[in-house]
């Protein structure tokens, strides 16, 4: 197999991945929390800061995103505002009065310590609408279908991941416009980014690949307690890319994974002929 571009290394290559914990709720007891929503003009940005830091508000969990076009910042962010001797309401007022802010909403809906995000809805990850499912959850969802439907459980969901991987394959290219091979190290970072593992493309030739994947959401949840490799659904997914990439059949297997006590999961793609 030829071996192609190594894909380039992101800081969370080497296994000790920084988390991305995003906004949805903060617990801080004896703390008075508060959630602030801003729409402003991007020129205002300095001057939001500078009250916000004068005030004493501290950050917890936030994002901002920039439309370019429109010149404007939406801003969202859970903060403590235990620091600043005034309520929600009075720094929403103060946040309204600085020149270019456009809309304020503010939140201070907090119980015992904990506030949860109630400003904003859907959650779009790249601009796409999606829903978070913790590792655990799904994990139990595996066990149970391999509990009741067996080897039956494992084509369901190689199904279920082929088909995702052709349809996510197909959006790449049409949203991209990029070649095979780019779209393939897209899909790949694009799952360190969206959670689901940190993959490398190790290889990729005409005929194959071989991909390293670590923190797998689907076999950790059967860390070390297999005798054989577990991945269906993602094998499934990767059988999909490549099979629209190569536009030929192609058999994935999985030949390490960490269900059987090795340190990552590892996925050989060959093309069949
Ligand atoms: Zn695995």
């Amino acid at each position: 197999m030829r071996h192609g571009e190594e894909m380039k290394q992101t800081p969370a290559s080497n296994g000790e991945g920084i988390p991305k914990d995003f906004l949805c709720e903060a617990y801080l007891p004896r703390s008075k929390l508060a959630e602030f929503y801003l729409k402003l003009k991007s020129s205002s940005l300095e001057k939001v800061t500078k009250m916000l830091l004068e005030k004493k508000i501290v950050e917890i969990y936030g994002f901002q995103n920039l439309d370019l076009e429109k010149g404007e910042i939406i801003k969202g962010f859970l903060a403590d505002i235990s620091g600043s001797n005034e309520d929600a309401r009075d720094i929403a007022e103060s946040l309204k009065n600085i020149n270019g802010v456009l809309e304020v909403k503010f939140s201070d809906n907090s119980l015992d310590g904990l506030i949860i995000d109630e400003l904003f809805f859907p959650l779009m990850v790249g601009g796409e609408r999606s829903f978070t499912l913790r590792v655990e959850s799904f994990g139990a969802i595996l066990k149970r279908l391999y509990e009741k439907f067996g080897t039956g459980a494992a084509v369901i969901l190689y199904e279920m991941g082929l088909g995702m991987g052709e349809s996510k394959f197909k959006s790449v290219v049409n949203k991209y416009h990029v070649d095979k091979q780019t779209a393939v190290k897209i899909i790949l970072a694009e799952r360190s980014a969206k959670g689901w593992c940190i993959s490398q493309l190790e290889g990729y030739g005409k005929n194959g690949a071989v991909i390293v994947v670590r923190e797998l959401f689907e076999c950790l949840p059967f860390k070390n307690n297999q005798e054989r490799p577990i991945s269906h659904f993602f094998r499934g997914y990767l059988t999909g890319i490549f099979q629209q990439a190569y536009g030929k059949s192609v058999n994935v297997t999985e030949v390490e994974c960490i269900a059987k006590g090795e340190s990552f999961c590892k996925f050989i793609i060959q093309a069949v002929k």
